[in-house]
């Protein structure tokens, strides 16, 4: 089976040009111009980007959580990140309390084999780090999971001490593995939180101002620190704020290895979207920001202090109590009415997976902020670079996997819960115009999207293996 994709223009992180591609099963076989192959399938990308499919490495699908669970699953979740342009994502595995590693893994793998319709890889995210778990980060490596996370938050139920993720830095780096780290620092939001419950505050609002950037800025530079003496590789993720960009900043300028991430959602919202009646949509962790921090994240992904952006995408629905319409059957799970009477009990986490490179594409490269290069570099080669998956993901090469999305620049649409894929009840870019758009996405020559048409399936999709020794970029 053969696609010949003619006449479009095609971006890489280093180059804009116009060719034609070729595509021959699973895999990009040739680039050049006037391709003429036989028999295979034309489609004419004429006045449209050609771009490799998005990879976001930070997701949370069915992930249980405050009592409940994120309400996209594998298939769900996979179906609206392709519909955004992005063909792979990494989730995590979550170690529970007591449990092997190699348990929590099998635990994800009965969640996502038999629903995956794109790509996917595994982190493993440790909370229990017994001697035995310290003797199975090594096997990890050799099995495609490259890459750990530890949390420095989320006291009492995922945080780890200093100890923990110190140990846990120098095995990773042993083994040629990537260690990863959610940087807030707990036992003060932990106190922070208690003090504010005691003075009766119980609005949204104090979700946030019970985690001070001071909090993620102390973590960050804690985590870069750790990282430097232990001579570990590091990627802080979900980076909100100006200050906890500073410390990356530091320890990248006295050569440490360490990058970071930001989300789309920190470069658009504040304290102040959690302030409205429907506040909660808002709420996750680290917390929405300040409009000075937008200007600064903005800098950083320009000038490679952080060197991608994800999504983080954890949704629940904002009324779990009244069922929404998913493929045509009622779908329902409590959600962030959980937290109605205290902040403390909403569900921490966003939509976002299908959100990230349509807003990014209007917001991002229409308004000049980044170069539609860096946009690919953001979303699909540097995540395939740092996580092992490249040269096969995220990039447009011959020898690659095709995993090809032509994006027409013309097409506008208002972003929407209505229009999304993302199998929740609300949108944070609810009414925001957007201009650009994914219009044909194939994941390994397969058009998974067509317009508005769906041709995936579950069990489509792929567990990736990721090679260790990722790139620090
Ligand atoms: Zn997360």
């Amino acid at each position: 089976m053969k696609t010949l994709i003619k006449n479009g223009t095609l971006v890489t992180a280093a180059e804009t040009f116009p060719a034609d591609l070729l595509i021959e099963d699973n895999k990009i076989v040739l680039l050049g111009h006037e391709l003429r192959p036989e028999g295979a399938r034309v489609v004419d990308a004429s006045g449209k980007y050609v771009l490799p499919g998005g990879i976001d490495v930070h997701t949370h699908m069915e992930l249980p959580f405050f009592g409940t669970f994120a309400s996209d699953d594998f298939y769900s979740g996979q179906k609206a990140a392709a519909f955004g342009g992005t063909t792979t994502h990494i989730d995590f595995v979550i170690q529970g309390k007591g449990e092997s590693l190699h348990q929590a893994m099998e635990n994800w793998h009965k969640k996502s084999d038999a629903r995956a319709a794109i790509d996917y890889g595994f982190h493993l995210a440790i909370t229990d780090l017994t001697p035995a778990v310290m003797d199975e980060i090594p096997t990890l490596a050799g099995e495609g999971i490259t890459s750990l996370k530890l949390f420095l938050a989320y006291k009492g139920v995922l945080q780890v001490d200093d100890t923990t993720f110190f140990k846990a830095l120098m095995k990773a780096a042993e083994a040629g593995m990537l260690t990863m780290v959610h940087a807030e620092n707990g036992d003060v939001i932990d106190t922070l939180i208690k003090a504010a419950l005691a003075k009766g505050h119980r609005a949204a609002e104090w979700h946030a101002l019970t985690h001070p950037a001071w909090a993620e800025a102390e973590a960050t530079m804690r985590a870069v620190a750790l990282a430097g003496m232990a001579g570990a590789p590091l990627y802080v993720v979900h980076v909100t704020n100006a200050m906890a960009v500073d410390q990356i900043t530091y320890g990248r300028a006295r050569g440490l290895s360490v990058m970071g991430e930001t989300c789309t959602q920190y470069f658009f919202f504040t304290v102040d979207n959690l302030r409205q009646p429907d506040g909660s949509k808002w709420v996750c962790s680290p917390p929405m920001r300040t409009a000075a921090d937008h200007a600064a994240l903005w800098e950083a992904v320009r000038s490679n202090a952080l060197q991608a952006v994800s999504t983080d995408h954890c949704p629940f629905l904002f009324d779990g109590t009244k069922p929404i319409e998913y493929e045509g059957q009622p779908f329902v799970m409590p959600g962030k009415e959980l937290g109605s009477d205290s902040f403390d009990k909403i569900p921490n986490g966003v939509p976002g997976i299908e959100d990230r490179m349509p807003i990014l594409w209007t917001y991002g490269v229409g308004q000049g902020r980044i170069s539609l290069n860096r946009l690919v570099e953001l979303c699909c080669t540097n995540p395939a670079k740092i996580f092992g998956l490249y040269p096969r993901k995220g990039t447009l090469a011959v020898g690659a996997d095709a995993d090809v999305v032509i994006w027409n620049p013309n097409t506008t649409r208002v972003m929407g819960a209505r229009t999304s894929h993302q199998r929740t009840d609300y949108n944070l870019y609810e009414g925001w115009e957007i201009r650009g758009v994914p219009e044909q996405v194939y994941l390994r020559g397969n058009l998974l999207v067509d317009g508005d048409t769906w041709n995936g399936e579950p069990g489509g999709g792929s567990w990736l293996k990721r090679a260790a020794h990722g790139a620090v970029l």
